[in-house]
């Protein structure tokens, strides 16, 4: 078992107009928010890209999960671009794979369904967050 961590970042991607950005970004504030605010953290995209010390410093010394909203990648390749490996990245599309019955809707924010699905993606996440947070790598 490798070193246990304060934090672990998860990072969504912007998304912007992509009803898959948002569900990553939905998904990102449940762990923030509700099932992981003491472990979870989190940052702006545009701040890695203009390479901001405090965003930088963030991602490169602590677990990284990107969530991106299409396979562009944007949030990851963001990470991997300051040279860090991302210990997990997710494609939003997944979870709705997964889970049929919650297809999201909304682009600015998601509908009740497409939080739910969200609810649902966060607990999935959660055991990454736990493992990398207890110090097991990829
Ligand atoms: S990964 Fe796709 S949805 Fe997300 S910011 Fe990039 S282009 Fe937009």
């Amino acid at each position: 078992m490798g070193k246990k961590h304060k934090k672990v970042v998860v990072l969504p991607c912007s998304g912007i107009g992509k009803v898959y950005g948002a569900v990553a970004r939905e998904t990102m504030y449940e762990l923030l928010e509700r099932v992981r605010p003491d472990t979870v953290a989190t940052t702006c995209l545009p701040l890695l890209v203009i390479k901001d010390p405090e965003a930088v410093a963030l991602v490169t010394e602590n677990p990284v999960i990107t969530i991106d909203g299409c396979p562009k990648d944007c949030a990851k390749k963001s990470v991997e671009a300051l040279g860090k490996v991302v210990d997990k990245a997710y494609e939003a599309i997944k979870f709705y794979k997964e889970h049929k019955d919650l297809k999201p809707e909304g682009i600015a924010e998601v509908n009740e369904t497409g939080r739910k699905l969200a609810a649902v993606a966060a607990e999935e996440v959660t055991a990454e967050v736990d493992r990398l947070a207890a110090g097991e790598g990829a």
